[in-house]
């Protein structure tokens, strides 16, 4: 038997298989994956194999390859790392200019490390309906920045439902997860999207202030159309690690285009002669703002803090 792991409380996991039966699965004995210590080696969206036992219970018995997973090392000294979602088909990142404000450097962290892993994202800019004018102003700026760059961004108000309707197709047949700060509307959006929600985004949010389980507890939520979408607590970005300028550099897709002219292979973009990233920030052709957050990468890694970083 086959099927997708759609829960995980820490323990037990809830594997919807290929005939649609939710069964509560646990680990066989000693099983580990290659290379990752984790302190819960199965994740929601990884595909699993099911031997059955006659509780009506089953056993997972083999993952199937991943496409990605997103990691979290654990703050405590164990040094576990832990794996929240595998399969990750793409990123809604959920932010707002106001009320609490987004910061730049907070979206082009996530962009960026969103890369790295190669899970493509879509900005959803909400709370629409508080905005003043110049936050409005404000907020289409950054649209059409972003969207320049090349995310597809939309407006929406998880309250009211304004453009909500936009993000439905998106979502079709998609493992998608929910990221964004607390207080952006994260919970608001599930509630409007899935109306059904309610009680297990609640269990969710109570599962995460135990602190007990928040290091371990996931879930997917099915929707209708077909697809999930994961609402991770805690979740602020995918695990970063230790790379090169050259590999920053490649995360920030209009910075990577203007570095082909650099004088140097290894330019840093920071002081060297004959930097076109230099010259395009000059002349605005990138953001300031956008190389501000790539100035501010590249310091967390010369200062080692960048492990850290999430
Ligand atoms: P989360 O922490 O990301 O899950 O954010 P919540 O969904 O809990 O929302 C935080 C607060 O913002 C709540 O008081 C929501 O009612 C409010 N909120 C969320 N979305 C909107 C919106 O589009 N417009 C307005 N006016 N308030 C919103
Ligand atoms: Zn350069």
């Amino acid at each position: 038997m086959k099927g997708l792991v759609i829960k995980n409380t820490g323990s037990w996991y809830s594997v919807k298989t290929d005939d649609g039966q939710v069964i509560e699965s646990k680990i066989k004995g000693n099983f580990r994956l290659k290379g990752i210590r984790s302190t819960s080696p199965v994740a929601v969206g990884d595909r699993v194999e099911l031997v059955a036992n006659q509780e009506g219970t089953a056993f997972i018995s083999a993952i199937e390859d991943r496409r990605n997973y997103i990691i979290r090392k654990s703050q405590n000294l164990s040094k576990q790392s832990h794996i929240l979602a595998a399969n990750v088909d793409q990123a809604f990142l959920l932010v707002t200019v106001n009320h609490p404000q987004t910061s730049t450097i907070f979206i082009d962290r996530f962009l960026a490390s969103a890369e790295a892993y190669r899970v493509p994202v879509v900005l959803i800019f909400n709370k629409s309906d508080l905005l003043t004018e110049d936050e409005l102003h404000y907020e289409r700026m950054m649209m059409t920045l972003y969207q320049t760059i090349g995310y597809a961004c939309h407006e929406v108000s998880a309250a009211t439902g304004e453009g909500v309707g936009q993000l439905i197709p998106l979502l079709q047949d998609k493992i998608t997860l929910l990221s964004g700060n607390s207080g952006v509307g994260k919970s608001t959006l599930i509630n409007r999207i899935l109306p059904n929600a309610n009680l297990r985004t609640a269990e969710i949010s109570d599962a995460h202030n135990t602190g007990m389980h928040t290091t371990t507890f996931s879930e997917m939520l099915e929707l209708p159309e077909g697809g999930y979408l994961i609402d991770t607590p805690g979740i602020k970005g995918f695990g970063t690690f230790d790379m090169e300028p050259e590999e920053l550099t490649s995360y920030f897709k209009e910075i990577f285009k203007f570095s082909e002219g650099c004088r140097f292979s290894n330019c840093t973009h920071t002081h060297e002669p004959g930097c076109a990233v230099l010259a395009a920030v000059e002349n605005h052709h990138i953001a300031a703002s956008r190389y501000q957050s790539y100035l501010s990468m590249l310091e967390d890694k010369d200062s080692n803090k960048y492990r850290e970083a999430y």
